[in-house]
């Protein structure tokens, strides 16, 4: 099969008409204030509002909002009415607690009702809502809440005990932890409060605080090459952008069935696994456990998903299970794919196609940009491999970047340069959290600059070639190595460490971390499962690395920065480049 071929789309393929599909006059038609119109209300310009009570007086009022599954359990259906009452009751339990505009609620919990409670709640109370991923070990959950001086947590007991409870003393500025029991009853535990009781006795009526579009509502980590993770901080009016993408680039209709696979620790769980589909006032499936081919099929065929956002990690390992489980099943609710967070090889594509019998559509965005901005949709063609065209309301570039700090447009197609975004999309982000500095440095006067390298070919298509600091991404998910590389150095054992990204099939990149003894520490298969081990402790299974190395010392620049682009060339047996700020080196 030919990778470069194009999937033409027709009519014919279509099983709705598309919301997207007169590509020119769509983009100039658009008016982000137009959006606007539909989302405000009693409570302002407010997320939390516009995704439940809005649809109180509609006939979605009924209507399913989340289907909960959890292996071995009913499902768990909660209309739109039920969770307007649930998350009133949250804001209000925020409220006396003494929560106020502006009080960051970090949320640390798997997939279970009452983290899309708490973090819809937590924003009709004005407040700002931190997700914390789940397999996050206690190390990245203190470093983000105490970066972020949150003031409440809401977790789970076991997640407590195993993550926060030995490190509370460490989180000066948390002052409540609300605390889910597992098994649906009622926890106890010092120093923290209740969640089922505290909501119990807390008021269904609306908090009655009314935000701005520009007041603060997202506190999303991310990694950056060096230094701590960086908070991007992201407004109410964020919420244009999710209404907009859910309708042009997931072609949202009303009685669809949507599923996002990703998690909500993570911004594509919180942009499209919960604001985007209750915009549109659609029924989301939400299912707790992890990854399984049978399950994720079964889901699919059985719960009649007709929308399924998913990431190529997973793809990858659907085609690694084989196309006779697929076959298995029947998916004749199925009408969109859509997949992002990663490259998505052009054979994840066709696959797709052949034995799905819908091709994946893959779409590019970042944490600081808030939303999808550029992706393939239902109604055009698709180039496999390429991430698709800029949606509505978004303008992109290929850049290079001068060393003035300027940068200019590369108009010539097919080369390579920085991919930009010309500010004002609502969901960019507003600013690094403390770091100004930082921030500033993202933009070259309009244009944001996103990191990463791409191409536009002559139809305006987007093509990624990659990042240009030394992140990892792995299964998805941004991992920083600097981060990964201060666990490491907590060891007794390392006197140094440099982490890389390790091409991986299935995962993308697999985390790996090569380092040097202190003296009196002997290289042993015994210290590298140990040094592994901690690392895992201390990280979680999601950030640790995979695979270690002892080397007798690392490569180091002149000014004694460690080399990572050399240790990567070495591991993958490639050029060096250039190699003359190695220390002790020409
Ligand atoms: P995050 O902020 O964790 O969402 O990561 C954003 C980064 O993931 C982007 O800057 C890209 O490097 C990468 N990424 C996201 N979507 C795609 C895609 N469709 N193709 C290639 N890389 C992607």
């Amino acid at each position: 099969m030919e990778s470069t071929a194009i999937i033409r789309k027709t009519p014919a393929d279509w099983r709705v008409p598309p919301n997207f599909r007169d590509y020119a006059a769509e983009r100039q038609r658009f008016d982000w204030h137009a959006v606007a119109g539909r989302l405000s209300g009693p409570a302002g310009f407010n997320i939390g509002w516009a995704a439940t009570d809005r649809w109180l007086e509609s006939d979605r009022a009924g209507k399913t909002a989340f289907r909960f599954l959890a292996a071995g359990q009913p499902p768990k259906e909660m209309t739109y009415a039920e969770l307007a009452r649930q998350t009133n009751r949250f804001a209000n339990v925020l409220r006396q607690l003494g929560c106020t505009p502006g009080t960051v609620v970090f949320v640390l919990a798997e997939r279970i009702p009452e983290l899309y409670v708490s973090v819809l709640g937590g924003l009709k109370c004005g407040c700002v809502v931190s997700p914390l991923f789940s397999a996050f070990g206690p190390e990245p959950i203190a470093t983000r809440i105490n970066l972020g001086a949150g003031r409440v947590l809401v977790t789970t007991d076991l997640l407590y005990e195993r993550k926060v409870a030995q490190w509370r003393e460490t989180m000066p500025t948390l002052e409540h932890v609300l605390l889910v029991a597992a098994d649906g009853g009622q926890t106890a535990v010092p120093g923290t409060l209740d969640f089922a009781s505290l909501m119990a006795t807390a008021s269904e009526a609306a908090v009655g605080v009314s935000t701005a579009p520009e007041d603060l509502a997202l506190l999303h980590f991310t990694s950056g090459t060096t230094g701590t993770p960086k908070g991007a901080m992201h407004v109410q009016e964020a919420m244009l952008t999710h209404w907009a993408t859910g309708y042009y680039a997931l072609d949202l209709h009303v009685d669809d069935v949507f599923w996002c696979t990703a998690d909500p620790g993570w911004v594509t769980g919180m942009s499209y696994g919960i604001i985007a589909p209750l915009l549109h006032g659609v029924t989301s499936i939400i299912d707790r456990e992890e990854f399984d081919a049978e399950r994720w099929y079964g889901i699919l065929q059985e719960q009649h998903v007709t929308v399924w956002y998913t990431a190529p990690t997973a793809v990858r390992m659907l085609m690694k299970a084989g196309a006779e489980v697929a076959q298995r099943y029947r998916f004749p609710a199925l009408r969109f794919i859509a997949s992002v967070g990663e490259p998505l090889n052009p054979e994840a594509v066709w696959w797709g196609k052949e034995v799905l019998g819908l091709p994946i559509h893959d779409n590019w965005w970042q944490t600081e940009t808030g939303g999808i901005m550029i992706a393939n949709t239902p109604a055009f063609d698709i180039k496999p491999g390429s991430m698709g065209r800029p949606l509505p309301g978004v303008e992109a570039a290929i850049v290079a970047r001068h060393e003035d700090g300027s940068v200019s447009v590369i108009d010539t197609p097919n080369t390579e340069g920085e991919l930009a975004l010309k500010r004002g999309w609502p969901s960019m982000f507003r600013g690094y959290l403390n770091n100004e500095e930082r921030y500033r440095k993202c933009f070259a006067g309009d244009w944001y600059l996103t990191g990463d390298l791409a191409k536009r070919d002559a139809d305006g298509y987007y093509w990624f070639v990659g990042r240009l600091d030394d992140v990892i991404k792995s299964a998805g998910h941004l991992i920083g190595p600097f981060e990964v590389e201060s666990a490491l150095m907590e060891h007794p054992a390392v006197a140094e460490a440099g982490v890389i990204g390790k091409p991986d099939p299935v995962v993308g990149e697999m985390v790996k971390a090569f380092v040097s003894l202190k003296k009196g520490w002997e290289d042993s298969e015994a210290l590298r499962r140990e040094l592994l081990a901690h690392a895992r402790k201390k990280l979680g299974a999601a950030v640790a690395p995979k695979e270690i190395a002892i080397l007798p010392s690392l490569p180091r620049t002149r000014s004694g920065k460690i080399m990572r682009r050399l240790l990567k060339a070495r591991e993958l047996g490639l050029p060096e480049g250039d190699t003359s700020t190695l220390e002790g080196g020409a």
